[in-house]
């Protein structure tokens, strides 16, 4: 139950026995009503509730798209031009640089490798871009479940001249370091690699210190290691400094920020392709955004410090063990990758991929989705694709792929979603199934 003081009323939030969220908004001074008296008017009242505006009723599992936010963009008081000499400029300038160093000491990294970006596409995009002035040109791996913002992003340095390969993945949809191995075997020329830290579709793991370990063992040129870290910071354990990347991106509002502000870490400034201002170093030319670098500093510290991330990281591993058990349990429903374990150190505790035989994805969506629930098919990114790259690299076939399903949780996230989500896909699974007259 949580209390809300808002102006002369008293909002009160409740998840009922019945796993909905009501919202009573009470004229009065609710703060005298004895908490048991008040529970167990519960029942009467859910049948009278009006839903919560936007969430009444509704279970939110599309966490990796966007998460729910609770730490929108900050009034930094501020409003000068942080270049501007005079007071307000100055003011302005130290907020930012403030919250530059707050990022950095969350992330164990120096402040002068932070440089605040739009969020996840732009860091991506701008760490590739830059590859096209360097020269000589570098030759580029990337693996092949990355997220758009670096797939697409390599495939136009490739229309540009510059070589890339795809690093391959095993079943499972993680980078193996005999798979890196590999394809640093064939591609002598790689000066740049990029490797996602946590899949955004599946939740797939990778296991960064020893593919670190492995590239960083090559003599030759050195490589640079480029990481995209925005489903992993404030998920899963992570040590940017220990893991020696170059380069990583993290965005806010995956982490209850507001969208449009994100960091890219460097440990060397780059040479940028977009120019335009000395602003971030002249790595990200711009004016600042000093409310979502505050909200960033603030949404870092408050869900990425190691203790935070490991409480949050078994509350999570616990809530997804009854999902993927009993899910696996459901006939005709089926994990992406198969074998993945109910409790799984290989993937993130708050991804899942799977599908239900015969069932489109995007009909299965469409079903919970009419029943209050909220989950998608891939990434938003390329929701308006009907490919499915990273299922692709799996080894999937085209059938499953389009079967495939994501289900993402976050801290808000209660057990009794699970069980309302473990119900409510019985119940769309036993509506298709009567309707199509089949049962898988
Ligand atoms: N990288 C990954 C792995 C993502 O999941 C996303 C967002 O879906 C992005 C990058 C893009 O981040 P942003 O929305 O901040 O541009």
């Amino acid at each position: 139950m949580l209390r809300i003081k808002h102006g002369g009323h008293s909002l009160i939030r409740v998840n009922s026995r019945h796993s909905r969220t009501l919202l009573f908004i009470c004229t009065g001074p609710v703060s005298c009503l004895p908490g048991r008296v008040f529970l167990s008017m519960i029942p009467f009242m859910e049948a009278l509730s009006v839903r919560f505006p936007g969430q009444a009723g509704r279970r939110y599992f599309d966490w990796a798209a966007t998460a729910i936010p609770d730490l929108p963009a900050q009034d930094p008081g501020a409003f000068g031009n942080p270049s501007s000499l005079h007071a307000e400029g100055r003011r302005a300038r130290q907020l930012l640089e403030e919250a530059r160093v707050r990022c950095a000491a969350v992330l164990g990294l120096d402040p002068k490798g932070i440089y605040f970006t739009s969020g996840g596409t732009e860091s991506n995009a701008l760490v590739l871009h830059s590859l096209l002035l360097r020269k000589p040109s570098p030759g580029i791996l990337f693996s092949a479940v990355e997220h758009p913002s670096v797939r697409e992003n390599c495939l136009v340095l490739e229309r540009l001249g510059l070589r890339i390969a795809p690093i391959q993945v095993e079943p499972d949809g993680r980078v193996s370091p005999a798979r890196l191995e590999k394809v640093l075997g064939k591609h002598p020329e790689t000066r740049f690699v990029a490797i996602m830290g946590v899949n955004n579709e599946t939740g797939a793991l990778t296991d960064m210190p020893s593919l670190l370990r492995l590239i960083r063992a090559r003599g030759g040129s050195p490589i640079h290691v480029h990481s995209d870290l925005v489903q992993a910071v404030g998920k899963v354990p992570l040590d940017i400094a220990a893991w020696d990347l170059d380069s990583a991106s993290i965005s806010a509002h995956k982490l209850g920020g507001p969208r449009g502000i994100g960091l890219l870490y460097l440990r060397k400034a780059l040479n940028p392709l977009y120019r335009g201002g000395t602003q971030e170093g002249g790595v990200r030319p711009g004016t600042e955004y000093i409310a979502g670098a505050l909200a960033l500093a603030a949404c870092l510290e408050s869900r990425a410090v190691p203790e935070r991330v490991a409480l949050e990281y078994a509350e999570a591993s616990r809530r997804f063990a009854v999902l993927i058990g009993a899910l696996r349990a459901m006939p005709g429903c089926f994990l992406i990758p198969q074998d993945r374990e109910d409790v799984d150190p290989r993937f993130s505790p708050y991804i899942l991929q799977a599908g239900f035989k015969g069932i489109p994805g995007e009909v299965m969506v469409r079903l919970l989705d009419d029943r209050g629930y909220a989950v998608s098919t891939g990434s938003a990114c390329s929701s308006a694709q009907r490919d499915r790259p990273v299922l692709t690299a799996m080894g999937l076939d085209p059938q499953t792929r389009l079967e495939g399903i994501r289900i993402s949780q976050g801290w808000a996230t209660t057990q009794e979603d699970i069980t309302g989500l473990l119900e409510t896909i019985g119940e769309a699974l036993a509506l298709f199934q009567g309707s199509s007259g089949k049962a898988e």
